[in-house]
């Protein structure tokens, strides 16, 4: 008995310091594993987990890094992830890691006072597609109809939820489903949905799915006096277009007008300075690459990628923001 607990014992032993040399410094003990959660394959998120991961594989020999993909349910599931420790990386809506700092929304009361910020990426529109057979041209003609306001864990989830409650509604409302952004299009074209939202940058896979089949869609426009104050009172959001021209087969014949957050790169303060320095710099060093990795990114410039972020920037991007000269442009709350 006393032999098998030894066993037992030398076997988790063995296996904690794996484990351990998988969490800690990178050392002559073969490479450091570090995964990026993403979100829904057909969105923004997984081929910008894909281009960052990019940037740091290609100086795995120096950096002692490998970096990986995961494909998850999104923003909110990304941020407990990352704070869990199952993850090192997530991107996460800048709206959802206001939320998760200040203790709002899927965190009230609850403030996640671990998550660390690295970098802001590509803006993303709350976006609501609608067949146009339904006849739902403006928010509040989605009462009663059936519409996917997002997964639990993605970042779309609260936007949908302010957006109808700008316009006086609840979910109680409409007949409202929880599935993942990756099956809405299909829903929408097999006329199992009338509707649903994405927060999600442009273009994208996604739309151009939905609005690729037999059924007809629009991008319906996000306006109104309840937008408004919702700008005025949440200051995560901000005033956004959906240009037409990315999605000629819309039924759209001018841009759509909507409101909008920032994807961000966040991380935990448990993941090493090393780690999260190697990731920031190869980003930046290499940034006419990294923006041509996908559309968009058109709009990104080194200083843009520096605002919109609300926690705690991570040290080990501190030390390459201090290195470049970068760092007067951060908010300096965010900085130790
Ligand atoms: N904004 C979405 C979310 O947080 C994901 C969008 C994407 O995958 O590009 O769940």
């Amino acid at each position: 008995m006393r032999k098998i607990l030894f066993a037992v014992l030398m076997v988790s032993m063995v296996a904690g310091l794996v484990f351990a040399g998988g969490q800690g410094e990178s050392g002559d003990s073969g490479p450091q594993f570090v995964t990026i959660g993403t979100g829904g394959v057909t969105g923004v998120y997984y081929p910008t987990g894909g281009a960052i991961s990019r940037m740091v594989n290609a100086k795995s020999e120096e950096y002692g890094i490998r970096a990986s993909v995961e494909s998850t349910g999104g923003s909110v599931f990304n941020i407990n992830a990352v704070l869990n420790g199952d993850l090192e990386f997530g991107i996460a809506q800048s709206d959802r890691q206001y939320q998760a700092v200040n203790g709002m929304a899927e965190w009230e009361g609850n403030p996640q006072s671990d998550l660390r910020a690295v970098f802001s990426i590509h803006p993303e529109s709350i976006t609501l597609i609608a067949s146009v057979d339904s006849g739902i041209e403006s928010v509040s003609d989605l009462e009663g109809m059936r519409v996917n306001i997002g997964n639990p864990g993605s970042g779309q989830l609260q936007n949908s939820l302010d957006v109808l409650s700008a316009f006086g509604m609840t979910e109680d409302d409409i007949q409202a489903e929880q599935v993942g952004a990756v099956e809405a299009p299909s829903l929408l074209q097999d006329g199992r949905i009338d509707a649903f939202f994405y927060t999600v940058g442009h273009p994208n896979g996604n739309i151009t799915e939905a609005t690729s089949g037999r059924i007809r869609v629009r991008i319906v426009d996000i306006v109104g006096s309840g937008v408004d104050e919702l700008l005025a009172r949440l200051p995560y959001y901000a005033e956004a277009t959906i240009p037409a021209s990315f999605y000629p087969q819309a039924a759209n014949e001018s841009d759509a007008t909507t409101i909008g957050v920032k994807a961000t790169l966040v991380t935990s303060a448990n993941v090493p300075d090393d780690v999260v320095y190697a990731i920031t710099k190869e980003v930046f060093e290499n940034f006419d690459e990294f923006k041509s990795l996908h559309p968009a990114y058109a709009v990104l410039t080194p200083e843009n990628m520096l605002q919109g972020m609300s926690a705690p920037i991570h040290p080990g991007a501190v030390r390459y923001y201090e290195e470049a000269g970068l760092i007067d442009l951060i908010n300096p709350d965010l900085l130790p």
